[in-house]
């Protein structure tokens, strides 16, 4: 069998596969996804089980561009943005086993325990201190050198565990950490970087990235479906197996293997990849694997998230975001997140709790 009509052919149908897929079909073409789990959504993936609301991937995310805020406007109505609670904006890092406040204020600041004696009185020279050399700087190696090592474990540390599950002895500073490389290579150095970029004056669009902790109403999993409806359910193929990819007389075939076991081709000139890159062999058997190297050598973080839901909770009072846990404290434990941050989880006395396990 061939399907017809796909000028774009997308492998997988998570949230980049599906974002792709829409904006492709908003601008007059007509993409085809293919997915080889029975449902799109990748890792996003929302329940409901009595009255709570579970995420078993991702739970929220950062207005950090204006493209998010635009494709929420844009899924008009498919999707409700949703920002967490102001007083959510609290976050705990753990020290020592206990719980400790990010310093929101200048006396916080001064009075945390968090950071040592010698680096806080550092800090007051980071805008003085010379820029870097290195453009390909691990973001261990950048702190540490503005900021001092403790900031690295209790403030850094934790803050990329949170984002990447990773490692910021290994992570390049100017590609996981791209604004806070570019402040210190535009303004010299952090503190002096964010006062100024903080006045310059922010464009329409801009101002949309507010930085807010976001949700969709009745939890992510309606973006998945909001996307999945504006795209055309009947365009995302799902169950496909033994997916390949392979030169044709014009552009590239795609064939696998139907939910229903039917051999299917598809032809198009553009294949969009979005699966994992150790994918890419068995997508890909016309090229050497040596070729695909730079892209085999990807680091992926196995991560396993619990979800729990109290109706009565007896434990500590709910008035942060959430915790982070430094790899220093050696716990095998990302974090912890409460979503109390969001009014709909937060049905009075009844509470969900989630956290990441690094395995
Ligand atoms: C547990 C967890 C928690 C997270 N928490 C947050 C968070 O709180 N905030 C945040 O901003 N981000 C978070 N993230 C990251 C965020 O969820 C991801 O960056 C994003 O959802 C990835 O989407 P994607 O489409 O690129 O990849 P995926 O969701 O992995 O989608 C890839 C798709 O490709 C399919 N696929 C793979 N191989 C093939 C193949 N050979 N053929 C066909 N299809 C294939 C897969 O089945 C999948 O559906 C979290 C991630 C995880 C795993």
């Amino acid at each position: 069998m061939e399907l017809k009509n796909a000028d774009v052919i997308i492998i997988g149908a998570g949230l980049t596969g599906l974002s792709i897929a829409y904006y492709l079909k908003r601008n007059g073409r007509s993409p085809i996804v293919i997915e080889k789990a029975d449902k799109p959504g990748g890792v996003i993936s929302t329940h409901s089980e009595n009255g709570f609301i579970y995420e078993s991937g991702p739970n929220t995310g950062v207005l950090s561009t204006p493209e998010i805020a635009a494709l929420f406007d844009d899924l008009s109505g498919e999707s409700i943005l949703e920002t967490a609670n102001k007083d959510s904006a609290k976050r705990y890092i753990m020290k020592g086993g206990k719980w400790q406040a990010i310093p929101s204020g200048l006396l916080s600041a001064v009075a945390t325990p968090l950071f040592t004696f010698s680096d806080k009185f550092r800090i007051l020279g980071e805008p003085f201190r010379k820029p870097g050399m290195n453009p390909d700087e691990s973001v261990a190696d950048m702190v540490i050198r503005r900021m001092g090592r403790s900031f690295l474990d209790y403030a850094v540390d934790p803050f990329i565990s949170g984002v990447y599950a990773g490692d910021p002895s290994i992570l390049v500073t100017r590609y996981a950490l791209p604004k806070l490389y570019a402040l210190e290579h535009n303004y010299g150095s952090f503190i002096k970087g964010s006062i100024k970029k903080g006045r310059e004056k922010k464009s329409e669009a801009e101002k949309k990235a507010t930085r807010e902790v976001f949700s969709a109403k009745g939890g992510l999993g309606t973006l998945i479906s909001g996307l999945a409806d504006a795209t055309g359910n009947e365009k995302i193929v799902c169950g496909a197996s033994g997916i390949k990819i392979e030169p044709g007389k014009s552009g590239f075939v795609v064939s696998f293997k139907s939910r229903e076991g039917i051999d299917v081709t598809a032809n198009s000139k553009t294949v969009i990849s979005t699966a994992g890159s150790y994918n890419l062999p068995d997508l890909l058997p016309f090229l050497p694997v040596d070729a695909l190297e730079p892209l085999l050598s990807l680091k992926y973080a196995s991560v396993v998230q619990v979800a729990a839901g109290y109706k009565k909770w007896g434990g500590l009072h709910l008035d942060a975001f959430g915790g982070l846990v430094p790899s220093k404290e050696n716990r095998d434990i990302l974090g912890i997140f409460s979503p109390q941050s969001f009014p709909r989880q937060a049905l009075k006395e009844e509470h969900s709790y989630l956290c990441s396990l690094a395995v």
